[in-house]
């Protein structure tokens, strides 16, 4: 019968933190499928020291010295990105960081499971450009777009994508309750284990808003043509109508793993028992009701950013991702990173179709005008 798959050699840039051990997590139970080629880490070097024991990669890349371990080369990030022995990068660096690499992997045209959001909020435009000369891949590594993403396979005529978003912990709060809240408490999602800085984008339904941009550049839909619906259950991942209004849903339990996995195995699937399977007889009621927009000001910014294009979507992440340092500090309030992202916004001085060295300015722009703002808030 068939000849058994060759294993898929796997880069994971971002090894150390909360993506990047959920894809070790996989490729250390499927190892007749893959293989780590490369390996690179942050500031957690003990960890990373302890992956490159277990996975062996032939590269290696983290913050700091530049000096080989074990047997691994050190390489920068940038040159792990577009490596040649890697068969499928997994982009989990997060934040505004992964913008370099990811434009990188995909001028190089690798396929790419991208779980760095920012980068196609800040760079849609030039990434999927450059994608389609060179014959990139995007595998999507977020829970909502992999829902997406398997719903359109085989099929084109789309009407509208369903975004689903579980409403975060505040999401029956009113905006007084709102202001009061702690770092501890908006680190409690009710759902979701996540990063620190993705667990505070859901509360603010930033996340949401970063979401609806990705998700009009990986699929090519309209704004106007994805609409939220907060689903506390979190476990319709997503929809998507088609234009004789039939829907279809990917359900599954909330666990990060089936996403990367699905990019990894794409386009086959592969048998994984990690994560339960739903039990019917005990699910309970799935719920549905709109986002309230004003008491999540954050989710209509990332809107209104994503509809001005240019370099608003580049402030938005920029000025968000700085407010929720300073939120994780205890320097301001949770309600104030909306404020501030909204004074940042307000000062954009827009370019449309930016270059990667417009949306670096933007992004270093936008981080000095919320530094400067806390102190007048
Ligand atoms: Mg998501």
């Amino acid at each position: 019968m068939g000849i058994a798959s060759p294993l898929k050699k796997i880069a994971v840039i971002g090894s150390t933190g909360s993506i990047g051990q959920q894809t070790l997590d996989i490729i250390r139970s499927l190892p007749q499928y893959f293989q780590i080629v490369a390996l690179a880490g942050g500031e957690n070097t003990r960890l990373l020291r302890q992956q490159i024991q277990e996975f062996k990669p032939q590269f290696i890349s983290y913050l700091g010295k530049q000096d080989n371990i074990e047997n691994s080369t050190f390489l920068s990030i940038e040159q792990m990105a577009v490596l040649p022995q890697a068969d499928i990068v997994v982009m989990a660096i997060g934040g505004t960081a992964g913008l370099k690499p990811t434009l990188a992997a995909v001028r190089s045209g690798k396929k790419i499971a991208l779980a760095n959001k920012e980068s196609l909020v800040m760079a849609g435009e030039l990434i999927t450009k450059s994608a389609g000369a060179t014959r990139a891949e995007l595998y999507p590594v977020d829970s909502e777009h992999s829902a997406i993403w398997q719903c359109l396979r085989g099929e084109k005529k789309i009407s509208r994508i369903i975004l689903t978003a579980s409403g975060g912990p505040f999401v029956n709060y009113s905006m007084p309750q709102m202001a009061g809240v702690t770092a501890e408490q908006a680190l409690q999602h009710p759902s979701w284990k996540m990063g620190k800085k993705i667990t505070i984008d859901s509360a603010t339904l930033m996340n949401k808003g970063l979401e609806i941009i990705e998700a009009r550049w990986l699929f090519d839909v309209p704004f106007d043509n994805i609409e939220v619906v907060v689903h506390p259950q979190s476990i319709i991942h997503s929809m998507v109508e088609f234009i004789d209004g039939s829907i279809k849903a990917q359900i599954s339990n909330p666990d990060m793993r089936l996403p990367i996995l699905y990019a990894l195995s794409y386009p086959e699937r592969l048998e994984y028992r990690g994560v339960p399977r739903i039990n019917w007889s005990n699910i309970g009621g799935f719920t549905f009701r709109s986002p309230n927009m004003d008491n999540f000001p954050c989710l209509k910014l990332a809107i209104e950013a994503g509809k001005k294009g240019g370099t608003y979507p580049t402030v938005l992440c920029s000025a968000d991702e700085t407010a929720v340092e300073f939120f994780l500090q205890g320097k301001i309030k949770f309600t104030d990173i909306a404020v501030l992202v909204e004074k940042a916004l307000g000062r954009n001085h827009n370019v449309d179709s930016p270059t990667i060295e417009d949306i670096t300015a933007a992004a270093a722009w936008a981080r000095e005008t919320v530094v400067r703002s806390i102190n007048t808030i």
